[in-house]
Formats: structure tokens, C-alpha cells, sequence
């Protein structure tokens, strides 16, 4: 699903910064895998990257065995909206668009007519539990819901890997809790999926643990 071969990154914002030093990496169809390492260490780069959000300098990046690589910005987006779903830690939901309208945006980048968008987003919420709140607006939700919402929104294009960076970084220990259990679950129906996460109990809950300090991979250590 994803390889990674010595893939290097460096930032150019003044003095030139090496982020990743050559990252190789195999991720399987169906894994669940868990990055930790230190603040700065690399790790939403490499996100990014596999994202295809960023671009790296060297190396190779294949994703289903497409290489990566030189792609125009419109290739580069319509490769993410079909494979890609995507988990933040501030959860992105736009603010002045309820629940349903937020878990319906990426099929609406897909030309979806707005009546039946909106009802394959409301199966979503009904499968995250959150079928009642539809109408809510983001700041009428807990920190939980809207990142129920967020995971509907990541899973309703069908993409073929999830992308989590810091899930459950903004949310208190049993909310972090139901979440990864909702990841884990999605997972357990055959969702690829990664997550960057400082919190053990998180890791735990994956499939394997790639430890990443001062941009390369120190460890991987499958549970
Ligand atoms: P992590 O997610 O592990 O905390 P990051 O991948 O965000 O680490 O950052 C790794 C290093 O790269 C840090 O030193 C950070 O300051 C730097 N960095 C991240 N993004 C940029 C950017 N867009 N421009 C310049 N430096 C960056
Ligand atoms: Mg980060």
C-alpha cells in the first residue's frame, strides 16, 4: 500500500534544515500503525508527505505503486481526495457548516449532488452515533463529537489509507479512549491506517509502534 524508500526532507526557511535523513518504510493494506517520537522529530512531516500534502527531496515515495513524485498540484489533489482521508489533532471542521455539511465536503469535490451527499454523510453520523447532532454547528459539540464528525468526514470518500496526526491530542483521557476505539474499529473493517500520537495508551492500540528520533526511524515494534 505505502513504501517509503530513503526518503529525505529538508526545510529552506533560512538556514537549511535536514527533517528526515532517510526514512525506509513498508506499511501493508489493513495495518494500523502508530508514529511516536519527540516534538520536532519529524513526524507530521512525514505525514505530509505520505499525504501528499508535501513534497520530499529525495528518495522514493510509491502509494498503491504509484510513485509519487513531480506531480502538479491538481494531479497531487485529486490523488488525495480519492485515496486519502485525513485526521487532525483541531479536528478542521469549517465552523459556519453544520455536521452533516462538514462530513459531505469531500463529495462535493467529487461533483455529488448536495441531496444525495448529504445523505451519505447523515449514514455516516449514524454510524459514528452522532445522527442527532446533523444540524449542529462544530461549536455546539464536545471535542469528541467533532472528532466523530472529522472521522466521518476522513472515511466517506472510501479512501484506501487513514491519516491521523494527534487524534486525540486535544481531547481528556476517556474521550482519547472512545475515539481509538471508533479508529480501531474502522480499522478492524479493513481501513489502512497511521497515526502519529504521543500517547502510549493510543500506540497500544495499534498494530505496530515506528519510533522516529531526529529523523530516522529508531524503531519499529509490532504488538
Ligand atoms: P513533529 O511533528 O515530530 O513535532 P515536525 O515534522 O512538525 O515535527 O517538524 C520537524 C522539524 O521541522 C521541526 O524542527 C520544525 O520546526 C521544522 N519544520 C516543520 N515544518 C516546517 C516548515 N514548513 N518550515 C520550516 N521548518 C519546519
Ligand atoms: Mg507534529
Amino acid at each position: 500500500m505505502i513504501k517509503l524508500e530513503q526518503i529525505n526532507k529538508s526545510y529552506f526557511n533560512g538556514a537549511p534544515l535536514h527533517v528526515l535523513k532517510g526514512i525506509d518504510l513498508e506499511i501493508k493494506k489493513g495495518e494500523m500503525v502508530a508514529v511516536m517520537g519527540a516534538s520536532g522529530s519529524g513526524k507530521s512531516t512525514l505525514l505530509n508527505i505520505l499525504g501528499i500534502l508535501d513534497t520530499y527531496d529525495s528518495g522514493n515515495y510509491y502509494l498503491n505503486n504509484t510513485l509519487i513524485r513531480n506531480l502538479s498540484e491538481s494531479k497531487a489533489a485529486e490523488l488525495r481526495n480519492q485515496l486519502i482521508g485525513f485526521i487532525f489533532q483541531s479536528f478542521n471542521l469549517i465552523n459556519f457548516k453544520n455536521a452533516v455539511e462538514n462530513v459531505a465536503l469531500p463529495l462535493y469535490y467529487q461533483g455529488i449532488s448536495r441531496k444525495k451527499r448529504n445523505n451519505i454523510a447523515l449514514e455516516y453520523l449514524d454510524k459514528m452515533g452522532l445522527k442527532e447532532w446533523a444540524e449542529h454547528l462544530p461549536s455546539e459539540m464536545s471535542g469528541g463529537q467533532k472528532q466523530r464528525v472529522a472521522i466521518a468526514r476522513a472515511l466517506i470518500a472510501n479512501p484506501g489509507v487513514i491519516l491521523a496526526d494527534e487524534p486525540t491530542g486535544a481531547l481528556d483521557s476517556k474521550t482519547s479512549e472512545e475515539v481509538i476505539q471508533i479508529l480501531r474499529e474502522v480499522n478492524r473493517e479493513g481501513m489502512t491506517m497511521i497515526i502519529v500520537t504521543h500517547e502510549q495508551s493510543v500506540a497500544d492500540a495499534t498494530d505496530k509502534i515506528i519510533r522516529i528520533k531526529d529523523g530516522i526511524i529508531e524503531s519499529i515494534i509490532k504488538l
